[in-house]
């Protein structure tokens, strides 16, 4: 049985429990419910409840802590009347029977912190909110970052199944926990019962280009797919890019499911979050993975809430890492 550090074990029971309630949140359409943020990104119930779990959680078992999150309550407040902060509560309520509206919203905001101490908690509680508003692939991803590194993470992939032959659109009814700590491996858990032995997870070896297997955004927008298409082919690969939302895409490529993981900018402008790749990266890390960005440097968690020094992410085996870098070189696809 694998000894794990009693803040990874609070991570793992936040996460599980955020899984199960946004798991319900999704089979129950009327629960849904959607709000269009500034940027004019979807966030749902689930998202908000998700956060609240997790915030909650860790610091009832840690005391108080830094978290930052994705959402704020700054929206529900304002639209109190609408009935969404009301929805939400009843989505938390699933775990925390008798809480009220203020407190959810109160939790929600524990993950407004800013990212300027030296250690913090970083959360995506719906990391993929399109594959969930169309039932496919999601993340409710949690890491610790201290000192500009990532510490540990765990991504929970409520509708990825262990079974590799299983479609992604197809949502499974168990899910799948992955996660890991600095220099001690990726592990993965079924997301119904972290009680059990952990299984060691590890990244495809002796992989073969022509046979290479990439997988990338559902969404066009938030990565260029005409230029995975053509590092694919300038590698003479021939099999079609896989596509799902969320970090569950490092999680494949981790597992040893997919090859490579690609997010090519499709913009100049747009910086990555931190919380869209700590945990990710940290677990794909521990499985024998490269991550960095489409230069091939690696992702710089001391910038604060963003990656404001990179672009992009290339998240592959060592060997197939170097192909992919030398080919986005030789196509001119990084700026
Ligand atoms: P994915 O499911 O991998 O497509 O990524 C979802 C994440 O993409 C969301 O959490 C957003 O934060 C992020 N995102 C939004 N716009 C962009 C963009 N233009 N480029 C890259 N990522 C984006
Ligand atoms: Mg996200």
């Amino acid at each position: 049985m694998q000894i794990r550090p009693f803040e990874l074990d609070c991570a793992l029971r936040a996460v599980a429990e955020a899984c199960a309630v946004t798991r319900r949140v999704q089979s129950d359409l009327d629960q849904i419910r959607q709000l269009t943020k500034d940027d004019r990104s979807p966030v749902t119930v689930a998202d908000f409840a998700a956060q609240a779990i997790v915030a909650m959680r860790l610091q009832e078992e840690l005391g108080p802590i830094s978290l930052v999150g994705e959402e704020s309550a700054a929206d529900l407040r304002k639209r109190s009347t609408d009935g969404m902060t009301q929805t939400v509560t009843a989505a938390v309520r699933h775990v925390r029977s008798a809480i009220t509206d203020n407190e959810v919203l109160d939790a929600i905001d524990l993950g407004n912190h800013d990212a300027s101490d030296a250690s913090y908690w970083t959360l995506d509680p719906v990391d993929g909110t399109k594959g969930f508003l169309r039932r496919g692939q999601y993340a409710v991803s949690l890491a610790l970052i201290d000192n500009g590194v990532v510490k540990l993470g765990v991504l929970g992939c409520t509708n990825l199944s262990a079974d590799f032959s299983r479609a992604f659109d197809d949502p499974d009814p168990i899910g799948c926990i992955y996660y890991a700590s600095v220099g001690d491996g990726a592990w993965y858990l079924p997301a119904n019962d972290i009680g059990v032995d952990a299984a060691s997870i590890n990244a495809a070896a002796d992989i073969s280009l022509d046979a290479l297997r990439v997988c990338e955004s559902v969404e066009a927008s938030h990565s260029k797919q005409d230029d995975t298409a053509r590092i694919v082919d300038y590698l003479k690969a021939t099999s079609k890019p896989a596509r799902l939302d969320s970090q569950c895409k490092y999680a494949v490529v981790a597992r040893g499911q997919a090859d490579a993981y690609l997010r090519l900018p499709t913009r100049a402008g747009y910086i990555e979050k931190i919380w869209d790749h700590a945990a990710g990266k940290i677990v794909a890390e521990e499985a024998g993975v490269t991550v960095t960005d489409i230069v091939g440097n690696g992702l710089d968690f001391s910038q604060g809430a963003t990656l404001s020094a990179n672009k992009g992410v290339v998240c592959a085996p060592p060997g197939v890492h170097a192909r992919i870098i030398e080919a986005i070189d030789a196509l001119g696809i990084a700026p």
